[in-house]
């Protein structure tokens, strides 16, 4: 008995890219120490009084099916959110509550995708976009965003890929580049979504790390209420990415079939984590920036060291809690500098080729461990670059 195409394809086969990765995790396994710049977890927890409403909210006994839609606080809070962030009137009838943002992807592309469509996304792209896309039986077509133009997408090269596409995803600010998309580029953007009949599927789940430019969320642009599905998360912004609780917020006809969806597939989100979302939200910009705080600080720092050498360069990047460095000038791939500076320096950072054909040449480094050991290890990073020149 054979399983589904669909099934044996999300992947669209060869390697996930994390193959550094999983290598770095089978030798800290073996007792060798790496330092792992990897992926996009914080080293710090779920604050404390987030777990206490979590707790008081389960111990209440908000521990049954939770309304599918999401929680009515939750979904107000969210509506109050991106309306004070963007000026477009939101209601609870424009959110749905979702386990984080991944299965907010997920459905968005179900909303927007027949089986076969052009489904468009940004290259370089976090690593889970083709895999989603094919899982609604969508075709994904990578638009490549170019080193040379800050990884900032052109309108003119999403417009050659458009033709009998039905969606492009993007994702400001990014990961992996880091990069906050200009004004200029999410115009451009909005304008080929128009002229093109695309919907957009905005993800936003870094909108709270922005060091440099202001976060713009393209569903406030002319015309582009109706036409976007924002994907938003508690991940990221609150420290909370193992509690599952994000959202897409888009046009009240798109949400109606949405919460269908989730009747169909994942029926809510825990009760007694979406309260502790709605007490999380309740603390205001205060905690999102105590949350967002150290990977600030670690940028300020790689900078300063960055500026002390000149064969790894910055991608001029603004947000979000990676760096993206262009490794050319050692004449090595990323994949070449990543798997040499694992073994060599025991230091593990994700190849640019890891997420797309984009971002060759570069690597991109997780600033995801202590101050201290964060600048130790990018410091050897820097050595081994200057060291590895051919
Ligand atoms: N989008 C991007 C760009 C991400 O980096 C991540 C997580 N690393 C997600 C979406 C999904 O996050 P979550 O499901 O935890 O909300």
């Amino acid at each position: 008995m054979e399983l589904s195409k669909r099934i044996r394809g999300l992947t669209g086969g060869g390697s996930d890219g994390w193959d550094v990765f999983y290598r770095a995790r089978d030798m800290v396994t073996a007792g060798t120490p790496v330092v792992e710049l990897t992926i996009g977890e914080h080293d710090i927890r779920t604050a404390p009084a987030i777990l206490e409403a979590m707790q008081a909210a389960a111990q209440g006994g908000h521990t049954g099916y939770a309304i599918v839609p999401g929680v009515s606080e939750l979904r107000r809070a969210v509506a109050a959110r991106l309306q004070a962030r963007t000026g477009v009137p939101t209601t609870m009838d424009n959110v749905l509550i979702t386990p984080g943002g991944q299965a907010g992807l997920f459905a968005a592309h179900h909303a927007a995708c027949d089986e076969g469509d052009r489904a468009l996304f940004i290259d370089p792209y976090y690593a889970t976009y083709p895999g989603t896309i094919r899982g609604v039986g969508a075709v994904p077509v990578p638009v490549g965003a170019r080193p040379r133009d800050g990884f900032q997408p052109q309108a003119d090269t999403i417009d050659a890929a458009a033709e009998g596409a039905a969606s492009l995803m993007i994702n400001t600010p990014n990961n992996p580049t880091g990069v906050v998309y200009t004004r200029e580029t999410l115009d451009g953007i909005a304008e080929v979504c128009k002229r093109r009949d695309l919907w957009l599927i905005s993800d936003e789940v870094y909108d709270t790390q922005v060091w440099e430019g202001d976060h713009i969320s393209p569903r406030a642009l002319p015309g582009m209420a109706e036409r976007t599905l924002v994907v938003g998360s508690m991940s990221k912004s609150h420290a909370m990415t193992g509690s599952r609780v994000g959202w897409v917020v888009g046009p009240e006809r798109a949400i109606a079939h949405l919460i269908t969806l989730a009747t169909h597939t994942t029926y809510g989100v825990p009760g007694y984590i979406q309260d502790a979302a709605v007490f999380a939200l309740g603390q205001g910009e205060a905690l999102e920036e105590q949350v967002a705080a150290p990977f600030r600080r670690r940028r300020d720092a790689a900078r300063a060291l960055l500026a002390g050498q000149n064969v790894a360069k910055l991608v001029p990047s603004g947000g979000a809690m990676y760096l993206m460095l262009d490794m050319r000038a050692t004449g090595l791939t990323g994949e070449e500098f990543a798997n040499r500076l694992l073994d060599e320096e025991h230091i593990a950072v994700m190849p640019g080729e890891s997420f797309g054909r984009a971002a060759a040449g570069h690597v991109r480094v997780a600033m995801t461990v202590a101050d201290e050991a964060f600048e130790a290890a990018l410091k050897r990073v820097l050595d081994f670059a200057a060291k590895s020149v051919r």
